[in-house]
């Protein structure tokens, strides 16, 4: 166990996993979470945009971005909510890096997986 600094409130503290947070803030920010996940899936907030769930939970914007970041936060069912595509910048709302980045991605770590397990014509030989 490392001692790290809170990125909420500045405590050090023993960091267990990858929570950025000491227990406390991390109890809040999962409070937190939770109340927009629950506010999301109303059917009824289907079409929310960010401005609107900001000020139905009382979350910042920042932190809602940091769930959609992690994954946690499943805003598929949720077109108001799109946010940037973190490799092209277009709006997406299927997570971090849009669809089309996704697929983009996958054929690059498939074709450099094949790079690695080809036969290399390197020599290893030391003499
Ligand atoms: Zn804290
Ligand atoms: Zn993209």
């Amino acid at each position: 166990m490392e001692a790290t600094t809170c990125q909420k409130c500045g405590r050090l503290f023993m960091k267990q996993g990858r929570s950025p947070y000491c227990p406390s803030c991390g109890e809040v920010d999962f409070q937190n979470f939770l109340k927009v996940r629950d506010f999301i899936r109303e059917p009824d907030n289907r079409e929310t945009t960010i401005g609107a769930l900001v000020e139905a939970t009382g979350v910042s914007e920042l932190d809602i971005t940091r769930y959609i970041h992690e994954g946690r936060l499943i805003i598929k069912d949720n077109p108001g909510l799109a946010i940037s595509c973190v490799r092209c910048g277009e709006p997406t709302n299927a997570g971090k890096v849009c669809t089309s980045c996704q697929t983009d991605m996958q054929q690059e770590l498939h074709s450099l997986q094949q790079s690695i397990t080809k036969p290399s014509a390197r020599a290893y030989r030391l003499d």
